[in-house]
């Protein structure tokens, strides 16, 4: 993200905040309720390179966000009360669902113990290739390749171009560069050979993410021993499914579900698509979720939940808690549906 567009959305953020604008629309964009998004739950770190940092909440700041919503008069439910409350029509009291996405194993050290002194159910979406040590966190790999060399070389459209990354500015600048170049291909193919390529030539190890990030399946066991936690699906490899032929996104749906079910005894219900967005999941991969079964499918598009999405329920839309607005007014902004509901144009339902 652009830093114009940081200053823009922090901006509107404080202006909603300062203005109380968020207060007087809420009983017209509150809706029914809220799906909360979490990745990484840790203490900061002092590096001064964090390209994916705004995927990291600290766990002080995850304290502040549950106190804050215990003391407010919505319910933190999991997703099968919300499921129920929008398929009985009678959605009660505002709710309020946490998900942490991919598994990492701060979501066990430091999220957990937090998310258990306030007795918050919570999902935690599991990408199967993540616990079986084979999955490609290609995002980590990409900014240890720039964090470590003070430039690269690389072969775009046939020639061999060369970046210079020896200062934190410029590191940024090309991490965000390659982030993007990357994010715009058709294919998931093609971005995974892109990155493969960069990380064997500069010698980092893709799969080593998982034993040092992630939970084991043993660890993902304690978990889910807990009546809290509720284990989703979010496929096999964490591929943009929509850049995948149809038998493979299904595959990818499918096989994630029967993994983890032999692995941990209960079969997910609940799905979550990898990075989310409208270019990494649409009206096929909803559908195909629908026709295998699904409670519900969440997307990272922001929005909060109305009553309307029962029919959408394959097409929900999160808040995240993004590590770069670790701020608590922030928080009671992007709940209140307000933030979302001007990104939106005041549009409640996006499914297309
Ligand atoms: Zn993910």
């Amino acid at each position: 993200m652009t830093g114009l567009k940081k200053t823009i959305i922090r901006g509107g953020l404080e202006t909603l905040y300062f203005s109380a604008a968020h207060h007087l629309m809420r009983p017209f964009v509150g809706g029914a309720g809220v799906i909360l998004t979490l990745h990484h739950v840790r203490p900061p770190r002092p590096d001064r390179f964090q390209p994916n940092r705004l995927l990291e909440v600290t766990p002080d700041f995850l304290e502040d966000v549950l106190r804050s919503l215990r003391r407010s008069r919505a319910d933190l439910v999991s997703l099968d009360e919300m499921y129920r409350r929008l398929t009985a029509g009678k959605v009660g009291r505002r709710f309020v669902c946490m998900t942490i996405d991919d598994g990492y194993r701060d979501t066990l050290q430091w999220a957990y113990p937090i998310l258990k002194k306030y007795d918050v159910p919570f999902t935690v979406y599991i990408p199967t290739s993540f616990p079986d040590r084979l999955g490609e966190l290609w995002w980590l790999a990409l900014e240890a390749v720039v964090a470590r060399n003070k430039g690269i070389r690389l072969l775009i459209d046939g020639k061999d171009r060369s970046f210079e990354c020896a200062t934190v500015e410029d590191k940024r600048h090309l991490f965000e560069e390659l982030y993007g170049w990357v994010r715009s291909f058709k294919t998931e193919e093609e971005l995974r050979t892109v990155v493969r390529d960069l990380a064997a030539r500069y010698q980092v190890d893709v799969t080593a993410f998982c034993e040092e990030l992630c939970m084991s399946w043993d660890e993902l066991a304690k978990l889910a021993a807990d009546p809290l936690v509720t284990i989703g699906a979010h496929t096999v490899n964490h591929v943009m499914l929509a850049k995948v032929p149809e038998r493979a996104a299904r595959a990818e749906m499918e096989m994630s579900r029967s993994v983890i079910e032999a692995a941990l005894g209960t079969r997910p219900e609940h799905l979550s698509y990898p990075v989310g967005d409208p270019t990494s999941a649409g009206p096929r991969e909803f559908r195909i979720a629908a026709d295998l079964g699904f409670k519900t499918g969440v997307t990272t598009r922001p929005g909060v939940i109305f009553p309307e999405h029962r029919e959408h329920l394959m097409a929900l839309p999160r808040v995240s808690l993004n590590g770069e607005h670790q701020q608590l007014r922030y928080v009671h902004v992007l709940v209140s549906g307000a933030a979302t509901a001007v990104w939106n144009g005041f549009r409640r339902v996006n499914a297309a």
